[in-house]
């Protein structure tokens, strides 16, 4: 059932993250743009001579943009500029373009919208504030069909569903440790690993409403004082499945692989099958599909570094990054996979170690010896890019990663391993 009444789009409140588009054309040539209907039609009905292929692509039981060999959309053209808008005007463009690089879904009486890290502009916060967008968004909102009503039944611990004031003083008190930045940041990281430990023990039932909200401010304040001392190494089958996690970040699929049908094949998933257990011995060359530029080994990757002089940039982003996706609610329940509150955290903060062992893995392709901010940019770009977009993070066996991860300090553990800053 589509509507298209106008419902409020609420845009993730952080004054600190700004963006507008600088026009890079990244997004042109590395996403896959799903076309809409009347959109594939719309393209089809022009002729496009100058392109030498079809201008759409049917893969995977969806119409497309077509692509290059390159990679690049077939529409951009040498000035990096989009054919559609130069020669239709920019209302013209598929919503998927012109809505990049926010993304939206439906929450009861309007749409939630959060912001994706794979655009340049947002890892700079360069440009107008969060919400001076909000009237185009729900310009393009109104145009969406709306699907299914969600009902956010978030739990925050099995049969037991949060209150949407206990999320909210969730997402508040995980943002308040966040912002402060007294701390350094790789202390706040484990700070909510550790907190995020200790609710999973806490018996939630006994202490609900304001009572929670107390709860949550005791244990997260008093973890200040009990993470000075540094965590334990991961043992070695906890660094294995966090490389594994890094892995399945990594796995996105191209137009060329929706259209050989190859995604989702036995020989398909044979082949991922074998560098994911690469990825959890983690010993010989890195198989993987991101360009990084060379072929490290695991070991090397290990023995990177942070670049000290980028601390305070490096802590700036993450924690941006971190505030960000509570405040667009894409960290739990409708707005992940439908997990609960605590799945989710954890799930949040192993995603942090895996953009410090990308970090690792990129400084390693280029034979640094320490990572720098740009690398962390990257690695940041990677993961968020899979984050509540690849179904396969969402599934039971990805959870159960999550699961096994949390146990015996795993987050805070991964988090000293593969540590952002110094
Ligand atoms: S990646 Fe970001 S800045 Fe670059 S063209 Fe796309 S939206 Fe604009």
């Amino acid at each position: 059932m589509t509507e298209s009444i106008a419902l409020n789009v609420l845009l993730p409140a952080v004054p600190e993250q700004r963006w507008s588009c600088h026009s890079c054309s990244d997004c042109c040539r590395t996403l896959v743009g799903h076309l809409f209907d009347n959109e594939r039609r719309f393209i089809q009905a022009q002729s496009w001579p100058e392109l030498g292929v079809e201008p759409v692509a049917f893969a995977h039981g969806r119409w497309l943009l077509n692509k290059r060999p390159d990679g690049a959309c077939v529409f951009l053209d040498d000035q990096n500029r989009c054919r559609i808008h130069t020669r239709f005007g920019e209302a013209r463009k598929p919503i998927a373009c012109r809505m990049f690089p926010f993304s939206i879904r439906p929450v009861t009486g309007g749409w939630q919208a959060s912001l994706r890290f794979d655009c340049p502009s947002v890892i700079s916060s360069n440009g107008e504030p969060l919400w001076r967008h909000k009237s185009w968004l729900s310009d393009l909102a109104q145009r969406l069909p709306r699907g299914r009503e969600m009902r956010d039944r978030t739990r925050l611990q099995s049969r037991l569903t949060g209150t949407p004031e206990e999320l909210d003083a969730i997402t508040a008190r995980f943002s308040r440790l966040f912002e402060d930045a007294s701390n350094l940041l790789d202390m706040r990281l484990r700070i909510a690993a550790k907190a995020t430990a200790t609710l999973r023990q806490a018996k939630l039932v006994n202490v609900r409403g304001n009572r929670f909200a107390e709860l949550l401010d005791l244990i997260v304040t008093g973890m200040a004082s009990d993470v000075t001392k540094i965590p334990d190494r991961p043992t070695p089958r906890q660094s294995g499945m966090l490389r594994q996690l890094a892995f399945a970040h990594a796995e996105h699929v191209t137009l060329q692989e929706l259209q050989a049908g190859w995604w989702g094949s036995a020989r398909k998933r044979f082949q991922q099958l074998r560098r994911a257990r690469a990825f959890l011995r983690g010993t010989r060359t890195v198989p993987l599909r991101t360009d990084g530029g060379g072929s490290p080994t695991f070991e090397t990757v290990d023995t990177i570094v942070p670049d000290t002089t980028t601390n305070k940039l490096v802590s700036e982003l993450i924690s941006r990054y971190i505030i960000t996706r509570l405040a667009g609610r894409s960290v739990f329940g409708a707005g992940y996979y439908d997990w609960p509150v605590l799945d989710g955290l954890d799930a949040l903060w192993l995603s942090i170690s895996c953009v410090g062992w990308f970090s690792r893995f990129f400084a390693a392709c280029r034979a640094r010896e320490r990572f720098e901010f740009s690398d962390v940019a990257k690695a940041l770009g990677v993961v968020d890019r899979a984050v509540t977009r690849l179904p396969a993070l969402g599934t039971r066996s990805e959870r159960a990663r999550i699961l096994y991860l949390a146990l015996d300090d795993g987050p805070a553990r991964l988090l000293n391993k593969y540590a952002l800053t110094t």
